[in-house]
């Protein structure tokens, strides 16, 4: 992801430890984050997924492949954004998983009863991601709690759904059909949607009837979701 809005963080911050960076954000965010954002951003420390010479600066960097870790304060705001869904016991699918980071933070808001799908359709991402977790948070991969897996992620997972909570770290044109069909009701989706440069971030929510609210919450810069030749 490139550059998020301004209207979320005024100024960026430059961290001297992870605990320091989440502080940070909670103070430029705009609003207090919640609580258990918090405590899964303070448990995944960005440093180990992000080779840039500056993790800790509340700035998208290169994971390679013209793809980007997306800015910590963004993380913060998408889980923010999903974090009624993300409570013990949820499923949750991860769209774009890249670094694996915001794999590992869902993680730990669905807690031991719950799983995360990382879908992500560069091999090298995923055994990127992979081995980021396996330094990281190697607990997550052996409990079978986080599983990336390479494919496109347009179409989801079909096989662990319905989820409680979809995220999608890539632009797309139109909201796939079958994200939206794999949400369970009561669940929510952030996403992305809009031309190649600049987009809405929505919020799709499936209510318990079945239907589909979608809201459209901010500006967003994110890379675009493409097809990829395996
Ligand atoms: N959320 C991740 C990565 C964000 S960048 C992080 O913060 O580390 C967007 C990611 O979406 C990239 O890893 C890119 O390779 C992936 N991506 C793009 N199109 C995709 C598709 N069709 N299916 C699955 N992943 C895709």
């Amino acid at each position: 992801m490139s550059d998020s809005p301004e209207v979320i963080v005024r100024k960026r911050s430059v961290s001297s430890s992870n605990s320091d960076l989440i502080g940070n954000i909670n103070k430029t965010l705009g609003h207090k984050l919640d609580p258990r954002v918090m405590n899964a951003m303070l448990s995944v420390d960005r440093a180990n997924y992000c080779q840039a010479s500056y993790p800790l600066k509340d700035r998208p960097e290169s994971i390679g492949y013209g793809q980007t870790i997306s800015a910590p304060h963004m993380h913060a705001y998408a889980l923010d954004m999903l974090k009624d869904q993300l409570v013990e016991g949820a499923k949750a699918l991860d769209v774009g998983s890249g670094s694996g980071y915001l794999t590992a933070c869902m993680a730990h808001m669905v807690g031991r009863t719950g799983s995360v799908v990382g879908v992500e359709h560069f091999p090298e991402l995923v055994e990127l991601a992979i081995n980021n977790l396996q330094h990281d948070q190697p607990e997550l991969l052996e409990s079978e709690r986080v599983k990336i897996l390479l494919g496109d992620g347009r179409q989801g997972h079909e096989k662990d759904a319905p989820y409680n909570a979809i995220h999608v770290g890539a632009a797309a044109k139109q909201i796939p059909q079958p994200l939206i069909d794999q949400l369970k009701p009561g669940g929510r989706m952030v996403i992305p949607v809009g031309g190649s440069w600049y987009q809405q971030l929505f919020q799709v929510d499936k209510l318990a009837n079945g239907k589909i609210v979608k809201k459209s919450i901010t500006d967003v810069a994110f890379v675009p979701l493409t097809d990829v030749e395996y």
